[in-house]
């Protein structure tokens, strides 16, 4: 588990304060939304489990206890009794009479069901099956459905309901379980105020509509009476109304999501599991971006892409960078690093969409990565290893901002130009050019004048860390035998491929005792190339030229070498690193006067994991249904 910081808030006027701590109510207050809807039996089970383990009297040192406190401790991180990721059911490692000793020893009833699903493997065995020869729903552990409620039902019943679609349809299903009625007919039960999870939509609600008093302006009282409408109505028209709003507000240091938004824990895909989160902009990317961004025009007259396909007039783009406040529902403890919505198709074509990097998330990923072995085994060097540590960091995030803030609104289209004419191969494309454009300005003098950088060395730090993990360690996250899909590990490796090819005197893989490294041998050369590179992907982009688009991804950017990955793979096992990582949420505490009035409210960072989970599990039965 890790912590993240959020050094931004204290920055914020007392009324903003107020504003983001109301909204981070909203974002955990519908937690137990989410554990209902992961599996019918998750909240039961939670209080089960949480009463044994506050009550227990007995020997907690003893191997049952230690393995009952791991289960619980991967249930509450999963928000059930189902893996977060993988779906499958936890084994408990510890017997069914320990834990029926246990509850008769602090008089909690043992209930025969709960106790079938925990231990019994062929009962619920995954939350979200998607084997494809069988019926999705009743293989499926989730509870977007009752059960009985087979898939062609379903599908048919989804399939009649789009028969009326116009061209903005809604998200039809997005909020409610589909259940059968006393003559057995298919109906929903919509989740809202007067509805299914009622009390904690309630709740939701009352912690919005307390928010909206201390809004930084207009549009953001707009979105959150929309969102307020949507939770009352469940009128699913109503959430896409929402989420116009939520696009078009981006004024004020503070922001936030709240409502049914991924679609990941329904095997059908339509019902959406429950999320919160709020974030406010992160100043120092916000005060690097404006740097950027008031050089633009210097950065794109100096950048060495063919003239033609410069834009004359650059403005740079607003930062997108933000730090977390507070992550719920289904973005907590494990949580997306960036966030891109809304969902709905029609909504993202006519009004856009909104992308941030959640910063203070991807700080704590790196601070974890150091110290854990991991550059000691993949690095070819000390004198690398020390330059990585130096500088590496910091230049992680100029490389976003390079990226983000300029290269992605750097240069134009030959006129004519579909927009879409790179097709399947354009994202990987768009990434690499603005991957590269940011490669290609890091060891540039001008960024240590405008003291964006530390010095002329810096950039070698980020050179061998971005070239080292699009060659071999980015592999680690993809399973045997697969191969590269993602479009920024494709543009990752299509880059460092390319280099590797035509710039051997500047870089070279060697074997060392099995095991495979990068040297770079001359930077300055290498940035050279990155320039070439650069000036050929932007011609590509300019153009629309096709051809050339899928000959550089196909060449270089998804195939893998089977005995490559295997030993990348290998070598990262033995490091022993958990796979998944998760977050503790900070804990605001409001300051009062003696009259009772709010002074000021105060970031904390000290609380437990386990007395996070149970601190939630109360204030959410307390308020919940
Ligand atoms: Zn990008």
């Amino acid at each position: 588990m890790l912590r993240y910081r959020v050094p931004d808030f204290e920055r914020l006027t007392l009324r903003q304060k107020q504003y983001a701590y109301c909204l981070s109510q909203a974002a955990l207050a519908g937690r137990d939304i989410l554990w209902d809807q992961n599996c019918r039996y998750n909240l039961p089970i939670r209080r089960m489990l949480e009463a044994v383990y506050v009550g227990y009297e007995g020997n907690r040192e003893c191997e049952e206890f230690r393995q009952f406190e791991v289960y619980l401790k991967r249930v509450w991180f999963s928000n059930g009794i189902h893996h977060h990721y993988g779906c499958e059911k936890f084994h408990p490692g510890f017997s069914e009479a320990f834990l029926r000793e246990a509850l008769q020893s602090v008089g909690y009833p043992a209930d025969e069901d709960l106790l079938k699903v925990i231990f019994d493997v062929s009962v619920l065995p995954k939350r979200v099956n998607q084997a494809e020869s069988e019926d999705l729903l009743l293989t499926s552990a989730c509870n977007y459905y009752a059960p009985g409620i087979t898939q062609v039902e379903a599908e048919q019943f989804y399939a009649e309901k789009k028969k009326a679609d116009g061209p903005h349809p809604v998200m039809h299903g997005m909020n409610s379980r589909l259940e059968r009625d006393e003559k057995g007919t298919l109906v929903e039960r919509v989740w809202k105020s007067d509805g299914m999870y009622g009390k904690a939509i309630r709740n939701i609600v009352g912690w919005l509509r307390k928010a909206r008093e201390f809004a930084e302006n207009e549009e953001q009282c707009k979105v959150i009476d929309k969102l307020v409408d949507f939770y009352e109505s469940g009128d699913l028209a109503m959430f896409d109304q929402y989420t116009i709003a939520w696009v078009g507000q981006t004024e004020g240091d503070i922001d936030f999501t709240n409502g049914f938004t991924e679609v990941y824990g329904d095997p059908l895909g339509l019902k959406a599991s429950w999320e919160g989160y709020v974030n406010i902009k992160d100043q120092k990317a916000t005060q690097r971006c404006e740097k950027l961004s008031q050089n633009a025009q210097w950065f794109e007259d100096h950048s060495p892409t063919s003239p033609q396909f410069k834009k004359k007039e650059c403005r740079g783009v607003s930062a997108k960078v933000v730090e977390a406040v507070m992550l719920g529902g289904d973005l907590y403890p494990s949580s997306a690093i960036g966030i891109n919505l809304p969902n709905s198709n029609w909504v993202r074509q006519e009004h856009g969409s909104k992308s941030v990097t959640i910063g203070n998330l991807t700080e704590a990923y790196a601070q974890a990565a150091r110290g854990s072995g991991f550059r000691e085994e993949f690095v070819f060097d000390d004198e690398t290893r020390t330059l990585m540590d130096k500088y590496e960091d910091a230049l992680d995030d100029l490389h976003t901002d390079l990226h983000e803030c300029l290269g992605h609104g750097s240069g134009q289209l030959l006129p004519g130009t579909d927009p879409d004419a790179l097709k399947a191969y354009g994202s990987t494309i768009e990434e690499a050019r603005a991957d590269l454009f940011a490669l290609y300005y890091l060891p540039d003098e001008r960024l240590v004048s405008l003291g964006l950088t530390p010095d002329g060395e810096a950039y070698k730090s980020q050179y061998y860390g971005y070239l080292m993990n699009g060659l071999l360690t980015q592999m680690v996250r993809i399973e045997p035998g697969n191969q590269i899909e993602e479009a920024h590990m494709r543009n990752r490796a299509l880059i460092a491929r390319w280099l590797l090819a035509h710039a051997p005197e500047a870089m070279r893989l060697v074997r060392r005792q099995e095991k495979t490294y990068l040297q770079i041998l001359d930077y300055p050369v290498l940035r050279m190339h990155v320039g070439q590179l650069l000036a050929e992907i932007q011609r590509i982009k300019s153009e629309g030229d096709y051809e050339a688009a899928r000959d550089l991804v196909e060449t270089y950017a998804i195939s893998i070498d089977p005995r490559l990955h295997e030993e990348i793979l290998a070598r990262y096992r033995q490091l022993n690193l958990a796979p998944y990582k998760g977050f503790i949420n900070p804990r605001y505490r409001v300051v009062r006067d003696a009259q009772g009035q709010v002074t000021d409210i105060k970031v904390e960072y000290g609380e437990a994991y386990a007395d996070q989970m149970l601190r939630y599990s109360r204030e959410n039965e307390k308020n919940g249904d």
